[in-house]
Protein backbone atom coordinates (compact mmCIF):
# COMPACT_ATOMS: atom_id res chain seq x y z
CA UNK A 1 0.00 0.00 0.00
CA UNK A 2 1.07 3.59 -0.41
CA UNK A 3 0.80 6.33 1.45
CA UNK A 4 -2.07 9.01 1.02
CA UNK A 5 -0.04 11.79 2.55
CA UNK A 6 3.27 11.72 0.05
CA UNK A 7 2.59 9.06 -1.63
CA UNK A 8 5.26 6.57 -0.49
CA UNK A 9 4.99 2.95 -0.73
CA UNK A 10 5.22 1.64 2.86
CA UNK A 11 4.46 -1.80 4.51
CA UNK A 12 1.00 -3.14 5.70
CA UNK A 13 0.69 -3.11 8.79
CA UNK A 14 3.05 0.19 9.05
CA UNK A 15 1.44 2.28 11.63
CA UNK A 16 3.12 5.66 10.71
CA UNK A 17 4.40 6.35 7.10
CA UNK A 18 8.26 5.90 7.06
CA UNK A 19 8.66 8.83 4.51
CA UNK A 20 6.72 11.63 6.00
CA UNK A 21 6.10 10.54 9.89
CA UNK A 22 2.27 10.51 9.15
CA UNK A 23 0.45 8.37 11.39
CA UNK A 24 -1.72 5.84 9.04
CA UNK A 25 -4.51 5.01 10.92
CA UNK A 26 -5.43 8.72 11.50
CA UNK A 27 -8.49 9.18 9.74
CA UNK A 28 -9.50 5.50 9.63
CA UNK A 29 -9.78 5.30 13.06
CA UNK A 30 -8.25 3.05 16.09
CA UNK A 31 -5.86 0.25 14.17
CA UNK A 32 -7.26 -3.50 14.62
CA UNK A 33 -5.57 -4.99 17.73
CA UNK A 34 -5.90 -8.29 16.94
CA UNK A 35 -4.38 -9.37 20.75
CA UNK A 36 -6.90 -6.67 22.47
CA UNK A 37 -9.32 -8.76 24.95
CA UNK A 38 -12.65 -8.26 24.38
CA UNK A 39 -14.86 -5.63 25.53
CA UNK A 40 -16.58 -6.99 28.49
CA UNK A 41 -20.01 -6.59 27.40
CA UNK A 42 -18.95 -9.42 24.70
CA UNK A 43 -17.21 -11.78 27.18
CA UNK A 44 -20.32 -12.00 29.88
CA UNK A 45 -22.66 -11.98 26.62
CA UNK A 46 -20.73 -14.72 25.38
CA UNK A 47 -21.02 -16.68 29.27
CA UNK A 48 -24.35 -16.18 29.17
CA UNK A 49 -25.47 -17.80 25.96
CA UNK A 50 -22.82 -20.97 26.77
CA UNK A 51 -24.14 -20.68 30.33
CA UNK A 52 -27.68 -20.57 29.32
CA UNK A 53 -27.92 -22.08 25.61
CA UNK A 54 -26.24 -25.58 27.09
CA UNK A 55 -28.39 -27.04 29.91
CA UNK A 56 -31.95 -24.81 28.16
CA UNK A 57 -30.67 -26.95 24.93
CA UNK A 58 -29.71 -30.55 26.81
CA UNK A 59 -33.43 -29.96 28.83
CA UNK A 60 -35.19 -29.73 26.16
CA UNK A 61 -32.83 -32.60 23.95
CA UNK A 62 -33.57 -34.76 26.69
CA UNK A 63 -37.50 -34.21 26.73
CA UNK A 64 -37.11 -34.74 23.15
CA UNK A 65 -34.87 -37.83 23.37
CA UNK A 66 -37.31 -39.38 25.83
CA UNK A 67 -40.35 -39.10 23.24
CA UNK A 68 -40.21 -41.72 21.00
CA UNK A 69 -41.48 -39.55 18.07
CA UNK A 70 -39.14 -36.80 18.63
CA UNK A 71 -36.17 -38.55 19.12
CA UNK A 72 -34.54 -37.65 16.12
CA UNK A 73 -35.17 -33.63 17.05
CA UNK A 74 -33.95 -34.33 20.95
CA UNK A 75 -30.48 -36.05 19.57
CA UNK A 76 -30.09 -33.06 17.38
CA UNK A 77 -30.71 -30.37 19.68
CA UNK A 78 -28.27 -31.84 22.78
CA UNK A 79 -26.14 -32.40 19.89
CA UNK A 80 -25.56 -28.99 19.01
CA UNK A 81 -26.01 -27.65 22.73
CA UNK A 82 -23.17 -29.29 23.78
CA UNK A 83 -21.02 -28.15 20.42
CA UNK A 84 -22.98 -24.80 21.27
CA UNK A 85 -21.21 -24.77 24.63
CA UNK A 86 -17.86 -25.96 23.69
CA UNK A 87 -17.41 -23.56 20.40
CA UNK A 88 -18.76 -20.45 23.63
CA UNK A 89 -16.01 -21.63 25.92
CA UNK A 90 -13.54 -22.30 23.16
CA UNK A 91 -14.30 -18.58 21.66
CA UNK A 92 -13.89 -17.01 25.66
CA UNK A 93 -10.83 -18.68 26.82
CA UNK A 94 -9.08 -17.10 23.84
CA UNK A 95 -8.90 -20.18 21.98
ZN1 LIG B 1 3.82 9.52 3.95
Amino acid sequence: MYCRYCGKEIMEKAVVCAGCGHPIYEDAGEPPRPGEPWHWLVMVGLVAVAVLAFPLGLFFGIIGLRDEAKKVQGAVLTTVSVIMALLMLAIISGL
